[in-house]
């Protein structure tokens, strides 16, 4: 018997986990680990938290649902607040570990967090077993390789589209070996005075990721409209909610992706059942962006190393950040994410465009301030949108510019959602 250690990082589950499959198929014991990055709670050079309360709860929930969810299976998470190459040696050596097994992230500081657990673990014998399992399909499922990814999402998707297979989501194991263990652990964070529920009510972890996605399938048949509400503001129903679970890993984007499928074979396959997958390609897209490019995506010039006169003035940011910049379209959006940690598509397109465009704002502060706010925050998608918007990514389109005018008029015609949100 050899133990085995998983370090749980943006893959929050038990179904679709392939180190946590290996382990319960090979019959070995098998224990979790979760290292909060301390980051999370410091603040930036802007002056706000790194992760705001609203992303931090539904982190923490995650977490928690994790680790009940392997306690069920008859195993455990265990649980610090320190970087991962402190924690997981000691773990090791307290528990006899021979094997680590985790998932490779692609941004450039969660691939340092690997480096330093690698360098770490190579002064013992223990044996490294890293995987890739963020995106549909994986690199070699690809008709290019990452050199020739194509810089234009079109492009990548016509491309990918015709033979995407995406592997069948792993079964959720039904029973784990766990490993007896007295190691005491960092209780989470969770100060209860500052929970504030999100505004659609999304809670996190494993288990509300699945109700979640049966809720908009199965129960609601909301995925047959998709396409047509995609562009809403209001409601839970308008968009699949899913990216909160997506972004770290409390559902597998295959497991998304098959369930629309099933859905399609034995309800209905229209437009809005494939623009839903369209929009999952969108996801893998940035993904595979991030990879090819690296701390690039994160730099002012962007992908396109375009420079650009960039304003960097705190008070109209401070405008935009709060919901006060006396635009009604935008102020709402903001004020949306502020108070919930979420803002549709739609608002997100239009406040980036508005930073951008109109203020003239450095964008890095824009997406800096979406990483804090939302729930679903994902470096790739993040910054490969926001470079976008910015017209220093991926956009054939760089002048670009959304008129909030015009968007409201066409998008909030009866003036509901900016009155909701102004008079808050
Ligand atoms: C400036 C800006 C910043 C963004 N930051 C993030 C982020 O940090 N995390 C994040 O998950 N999405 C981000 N997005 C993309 C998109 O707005 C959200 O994925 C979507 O609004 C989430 O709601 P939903 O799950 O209901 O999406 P749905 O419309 O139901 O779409 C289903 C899934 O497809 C994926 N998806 C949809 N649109 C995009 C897109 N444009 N780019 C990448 N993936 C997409 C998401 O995983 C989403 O859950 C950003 C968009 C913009 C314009």
């Amino acid at each position: 018997m050899s133990n085995k250690l998983i370090w749980f990082r943006n893959d929050l589950r038990t179904s679709d986990h392939q180190g946590l499959h290996q382990c319960a198929t090979s019959k070995h014991p098998v224990i979790g680990i979760y290292c909060l990055d301390v980051k999370l709670f410091q603040a930036n050079a802007l002056g706000f938290r790194n992760s705001g309360q609203a992303r931090l709860n539904f982190l923490i929930e995650s977490i928690a649902n994790l680790k009940s969810e392997l306690q069920k299976l008859g195993s455990d998470l265990l649980i610090y607040q320190s970087p991962a190459h402190l924690a997981i040696p000691k773990v090791c050596n307290a528990l006899s570990i021979d094997e680590v097994f985790w998932q490779e992230l692609s941004g450039p500081e969660e691939e340092t967090d690997a480096r330093l657990v690698q360098t770490e673990l190579k002064k013992t014998n223990i044996k490294v077993n890293t995987y890739w399992d963020s995106t549909l399909a994986s690199l070699s499922q690809m008709p290019f390789s990452l050199e020739q990814l194509p810089d234009l999402f079109t492009t990548f998707k016509n491309r990918v589209e015709p033979n995407l297979s995406p592997a069948l989501p792993l079964p959720k194991p039904s029973h784990l070996i766990g490993i007896p263990h007295q190691i005491p652990q960092a209780d989470l964070p969770l100060n209860k005075d500052e929970i504030r529920e999100n505004w659609y009510h999304l809670k996190g972890g494993e288990e509300e990721a699945l109700l979640r996605l049966k809720a908009y399938t199965w129960e609601s048949n909301a995925i047959q409209q998709y396409k047509v509400t995609r562009n809403g503001l209001i409601g839970k129903d308008y968009s699949s909610k899913l990216s909160p679970y997506l972004a770290i890993g409390c559902i597998s984007a295959r497991k998304v992706y098959a369930e629309i499928k099933e859905y399609e074979r034995l309800v209905k396959s229209n437009d809005s059942t494939y623009w839903l997958i369209y929009e999952l390609l969108w996801r893998d897209y940035f993904k595979w962006v991030l990879v090819k490019y690296g701390s690039k995506l994160f730099q002012i010039n962007g992908l396109q190393n375009k420079p650009h006169p960039w304003n960097n003035d705190k008070a109209t940011f401070e405008k935009w950040r709060s919901g006060n910049t006396g635009q009604p379209f935008i102020d709402a959006n903001m004020r949306e994410l502020l108070h919930t940690g979420f803002m549709s598509n739609r608002g997100r397109q239009n406040v980036a465009s508005y930073l951008c465009k109109d203020l003239g704002i450095n964008w890095l502060w824009g997406a800096a301030w979406f990483e804090s706010q939302l729930i679903d925050y994902d470096p790739s998608s993040n910054y490969g949108n926001w470079a976008y918007q910015a017209g220093v990514g991926n956009d054939a389109r760089n002048d670009r510019k959304f008129n909030p005018v015009k968007q409201a008029e066409q998008y909030d015609p009866n003036n509901d959602y900016v009155s909701f949100w102004l008079n808050q």
